[in-house]
């Protein structure tokens, strides 16, 4: 069956990079069995009221961030979409509970284009995106991916696409390479451990028992998208992508769940 990918997609700037995230992303990519199309949850799209579901046959990349290098918003991604799969997504959410409406005016933010463009460079892949719900639990997170879990029997790609530890006010920007802090190596850890052990009740109450949650995880919307992933493929096993913590405190952890 088709994995569930959660990955860490960290600053914009990696979608110029050539280094040891950006190489196992591509490894990755190319050694798993090519999906028929992929289906994105991403921190960058939160939305009030009934989810949403693009479902534009070519979205255009979003470049929803500023102060970046002029060549980041040069870049394409010119990947189709899929209305089809997109309807098939919202009568699986309307059934589980989630009311959910096409959404045709929306791009792809950049939670979906940049880790994209890195793993499948081709682009030929249809590639939907799912939007945040705006309140959320992660019980109701769970509850999403495992409406979406019966994808992955048809080889569709489930990818949640946030972030481990992300806290952009304690980044070290100028120091890539900058010494780990050990409140995000302890928090990066302690959800590493959790999710190989499948213990999503814990990971649900991360707030309070996981270590350093409110320095790593100060706003949910790069860690939810976890919890999509977890209900998508339960009782699969991890394989990490990649592990490494960035500017200090940025963690670019990303696995796949196989069964
Ligand atoms: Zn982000």
């Amino acid at each position: 069956m088709t994995p569930a990918l959660f990955v860490s997609h960290g600053a914009p700037s990696v979608a110029l990079e050539n280094d040891a995230y950006t190489r196992a992303l591509a490894a990755f990519g190319s050694r798993t069995p090519r999906p028929a199309a992929v289906v994105v949850v991403s921190a960058h799209w939160e939305a009030p009221g009934p989810l949403r579901v693009n479902a534009a046959s070519r979205p255009e990349p979003i470049y929803d961030f500023s102060g970046f290098p002029q060549a980041l918003y040069k870049l394409d991604y010119p990947a189709p979409g899929s209305p089809e799969i997109a309807a098939e997504i919202v009568d699986r959410l309307a059934a589980a509970g989630f009311p959910a409406v096409h959404e045709i005016a929306r791009g792809w933010d950049h939670g979906v284009w940049v880790p994209l463009r890195l793993i499948f460079p081709e682009a030929t892949l249809p590639v939907v995106e799912l939007s945040l719900p705006v309140p959320r639990t992660p019980e109701q997170l769970l509850a999403i991916g495992r409406s979406l879990a019966p994808l992955r029997e048809r080889d569709l790609l489930i990818v949640g696409s946030g972030g481990i530890v992300h806290n952009l006010s304690r980044l070290r920007w100028h120091e890539k390479e900058a010494p780990v802090d050990e409140w995000a190596r302890a928090f990066d850890d302690w959800v590493m451990n959790r999710v190989s052990e499948r213990d999503v009740e814990a990971l649900a109450a991360y707030r309070s028992r996981a270590p350093h949650a409110d320095q790593a995880v100060p706003t949910s919307e790069h860690f939810d998208p976890l919890f999509v992933v977890l209900g998508a493929a339960p009782g699969a096993r991890v394989r990490t992508v990649y592990e490494g913590i960035d500017y200090g405190n940025l963690s670019m952890r990303t696995f796949a769940l196989e069964t």
